[in-house]
């Protein structure tokens, strides 16, 4: 027999399936001699009051045992000799195109501009050790795409449940842990992803796909209204359809498409800096404990969002337990983001804490970067021009290396310099400096009424123990690369599919992933002339 149950328990009693059998005994009646197993399928934490539950969803198996796999593992068929389409960048939205057309019978040409996963290790140690940033093998490019040495959180504001069950499904047949499946916020780890993206690579080779590393694409070849391929830097040319997955980081591609007068539009974007606190204080602030999480709650999370004169000012992209990293993709170029480990087991806590742009307010003088030209918002690349003026001026402000410009919190809000700073994740290092001086007021005023209003709703956020690493601008893509809202092409360019962050339709790894899996649907429908569904 089969019983289900929602449950609301102590940590302790959720952490293992002995506690939970004892506690199925004593609430429910049970004989723990009959319970031959337990499912959670469900598993989510209530912080809310003094008394920190564990919220569970549970399956109990009395006197039979479990015969349904938690999921459905995808027979990938060999595509060798069927129809190419080329899929350019090989991040989440290109890997799960290339999934997808193999799944459609279709072979996938991966073409990625970086390194493999292990090779790319090396490099992101690089940037530490020597202070260089390898302008094709970073944070941002390389097999994984940004997503490889991300925090790896998989969850999504996308409401297409079925779509999502399925991306999450596909991460666990690629060796991702099957919590994920069950947790209300799904997590791998930046220590488990890379084998997960290996496992990936191996399926697309084994069904006959392609994947070529330390290829970039340098043009779409078109002929008329039609791209029919790719031509690489070592002047290689790929015939097929094209999908465009190159991430928000890819200027290049951005550049060659405005040149091309290939319809983009601008976007907004947010901008702000990393906050980084002892991962103790956030446990204790929101477990509403001075001993912090104890045995049993993972590091704890928090979300913040208010508006200040009428932009938005929110937490982005929270890894409790985590690292801030120096994310750049280029010389000359400061730019910081966060990752954790799948233990969320270090000593900090940080967030991406930023202020919405839109692409208008780039006439704003307040808005306007120290050294930078005057911006009007009248160029499509405008807002990308933006991120890399202040990126620019960051590493000037960090010492023209990666170490990075910092400020304690409360001295931000307050206006005065730092006369020393707290003990950080960042390993290339950090400086003083007073980004209440030098970030654009139309920022950091918003930032700073910001940090006051979270700190009012909780207790102990706005302190001096937290530190400000300059600057996160790598939210979201500067520029949407148009489409058709139906056959997901480009808007005039057919055979062309703007995939994922960089085209402007996801943001976040599952997204990303989702979009991969539409555009390989699209891709398909334009090889066989069928009607999209
Ligand atoms: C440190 C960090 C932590 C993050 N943490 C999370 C998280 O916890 N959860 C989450 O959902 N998101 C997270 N993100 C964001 C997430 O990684 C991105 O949203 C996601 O990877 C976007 O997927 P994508 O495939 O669209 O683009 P990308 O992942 O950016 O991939 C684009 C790929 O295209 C390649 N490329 C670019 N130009 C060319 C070219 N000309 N030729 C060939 N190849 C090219 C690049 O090398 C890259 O591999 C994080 C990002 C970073 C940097």
């Amino acid at each position: 027999m089969i019983q289900e149950f929602t449950l609301r328990v102590l940590p302790e009693v959720a952490a293992n399936e002995h506690n939970l059998k004892e506690y199925l005994k004593q609430e429910k009646g049970l004989s723990s001699q009959d319970i031959t197993a337990i499912r959670v399928f469900k598993r989510s934490i209530d912080a809310r009051q003094r008394t920190v539950f564990v919220n569970l969803s549970v399956r109990v198996f009395l006197n039979e045992m479990p015969d349904e796999p938690t999921y459905r593992p995808i027979a990938y068929p060999i595509v060798d000799g069927r129809p190419a389409v080329i899929v350019v960048g090989a991040g989440p939205g290109g890997l799960f195109a290339a999934l997808r057309l193999i799944e459609l019978g279709l072979r996938p040409i991966v073409v990625e501009r970086g390194k493999d996963v292990r090779e790319r290790k090396k490099d992101l140690a690089q940037i530490s050790r020597m202070q260089v940033v390898d302008p094709e093998s970073n944070y941002s490019f390389g097999e994984g795409g940004a997503g490889a040495y991300s925090d790896g959180k998989l969850y999504t504001r996308s409401k297409k449940r079925g779509n999502v069950e399925k991306i999450l499904s596909v991460f666990c047949q690629h060796g991702a842990s099957e919590s994920i499946l069950v947790d209300a916020h799904p997590h791998i780890g930046t220590d488990k992803l890379p084998r997960v993206i290996e496992n990936i690579r191996r399926t697309i080779l084994q069904c006959g796909g392609e994947v070529h590393f330390q290829t970039r694409m340098d043009a779409l070849v078109l002929e008329g209204d039609r791209v029919i391929g790719i031509r690489t830097d070592s002047g290689d040319l790929y015939r097929g359809a094209v999908i465009l997955a190159t991430g928000h980081s890819a200027r290049d591609v951005y550049r060659w498409l405005a040149e091309n007068q290939v319809e983009m539009e601008a976007k907004g974007i947010a901008v702000g800096v990393r906050l980084e606190h002892p991962a103790k204080l956030i446990d204790c602030m929101q477990y509403h404990n001075k001993e912090g999480r104890g045995a049993y709650l993972p590091a704890a999370e928090y979300s913040f969002v208010t508006q200040v004169a009428g932009r938005g000012v929110y937490s982005f992209c929270m890894c409790p337990g985590g690292f801030v990293v120096p994310a750049a993709s280029g010389p000359e170029q400061l730019v910081v983001n966060g990752m954790s480990p799948s233990s969320r087991g270090s000593q900090w806590s940080n967030s991406g804490m930023v202020v919405e742009l839109h692409p208008e307010d780039l006439s704003d003088k307040s808005l306007r970067v120290e050294g930078g030209e005057p911006l009007s918002g009248s160029s499509v690349l405008d807002v990308m021009h933006f991120q890399e003026q202040l990126e620019r001026l960051c590493w000037q402000q960090g010492n023209r290396q990666q170490t990075a410009p910092a400020q304690r919190m409360y001295d931000f809000c307050t206006k005065r310099l730092s006369a020393d700073l707290p003990q950080s994740s960042y390993a290339p290092g950090l400086l003083a400096s007073p980004l209440h001086f030098w970030m654009p007021s139309f920022i950091s005023a918003r930032l700073a009424e910001g940090f006051r209003i979270f700190g009012r709703n909780a207790r102990g956020f706005l302190t001096n123990e937290a530190v400000m690493i300059g600057v996160e601008t790598r939210t979201s893509a500067p520029v949407r690369i148009v489409r058709d809202r139906v056959t997901l092409q480009h808007i005039r360019l057919k055979g062309l599919f703007p995939c994922g962050e960089g085209a402007g339709y996801a943001g976040g790894i599952v997204s990303a992933a989702i979009d991969g899996e539409r555009c390989a649907e699209a891709a398909a429908c334009f090889l066989t002339g069928s009607e999209p569904q």
